[in-house]
């Protein structure tokens, strides 16, 4: 019994922010040197954590459907454009991490034959059983979602007992006030759902917490840019903070 493990998971969904893939790469929206870290680390994951793993990549390197509406666009048309540039980075990722000689199944939720299959529970569930690493993308398939939601939905969906949110702001957990504004800020090591939901720390889309709670997931949030940390979070490590 490690002290330092604080769950036990067989089945994990990454929620990994698109802006965790630019690193500190001004220029580019992915990272060479990141992708490759995550993507190694990934891999790895099988090995080491022993946990079947399921990644929802998000877009916000790339496009946010705030980015829309901000010159005009209606917010589903800029929803649509965000859940492609989620398909964009789940694209990278996979072939970074198959480079590492694991194996991958891109899953849309908008249908994208040529390039993705399309989100089948099922088939998803039985990638993950054979050792596959499933990468969700285009979100829900639904404008006015985020992809933090859509990972709490797909864990939920395939039976996964946490969901493990990589921040990328060098910020390792939830914490009791932003901690580069007020140094004061306490991190937390373990929350309860409502805590999170009453004193709306921020974290976390508001509408996946909740989604967490009503069907008892797990949330890990944790710092992604530190190397190592998938690993350990997907051991259930004593890093970040665990909310349940
Ligand atoms: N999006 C959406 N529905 C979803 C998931 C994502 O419409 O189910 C769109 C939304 O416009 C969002 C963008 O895709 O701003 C990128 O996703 P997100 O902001 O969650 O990415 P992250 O911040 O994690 O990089």
């Amino acid at each position: 019994n490690d002290p330092k493990v604080r769950s036990r998971w067989s089945r994990v969904v990454l929620k990994l922010s698109g802006e965790a893939l630019g690193g500190d790469n001004v220029d580019d929206p992915v990272d060479a040197k990141t992708l490759e870290r995550i993507a190694s680390e990934i891999a790895q994951v099988k090995e080491e954590a022993g946990v079947e793993l399921a990644v929802v990549v998000g877009g916000g390197n790339i496009w946010r459907g705030t980015n829309g509406t901000a010159i005009g666009l209606d917010r589903v048309t800029s929803d649509h454009m965000g859940m492609l540039a989620t398909t964009i980075n789940a694209l990278a990722l996979q072939n970074a991490i198959e480079r590492h000689g694991q194996p991958t199944r891109v899953q849309s939720a908008i249908q994208m034959a040529e390039l993705a299959e399309p989100y089948i529970r099922r088939r998803a569930i039985r990638h993950l059983e054979k050792g596959r690493v499933v990468i969700f993308a285009a979100g829900t398939g639904s404008p006015y979602f985020t992809t933090d939601t859509a990972a709490s939905l797909r864990a939920a969906e395939i039976g996964a007992q946490a969901m493990l949110k990589g921040t990328h702001s060098g910020v390792d957990g939830i914490y009791s006030a932003d901690p580069k504004v007020d140094p004061s800020a306490k991190k937390y090591e373990t929350l309860e759902y409502m805590d999170v939901i009453t004193e709306s720390l921020s974290a976390m889309d508001m509408t996946a917490v909740t989604f967490c709670k009503d069907n008892n997931l797990e949330i890990l949030v944790f710092d992604v840019s530190i190397s190592g940390n998938i690993i350990r979070a997907c051991q259930a490590r004593n890093i970040g903070t665990l909310v349940r």
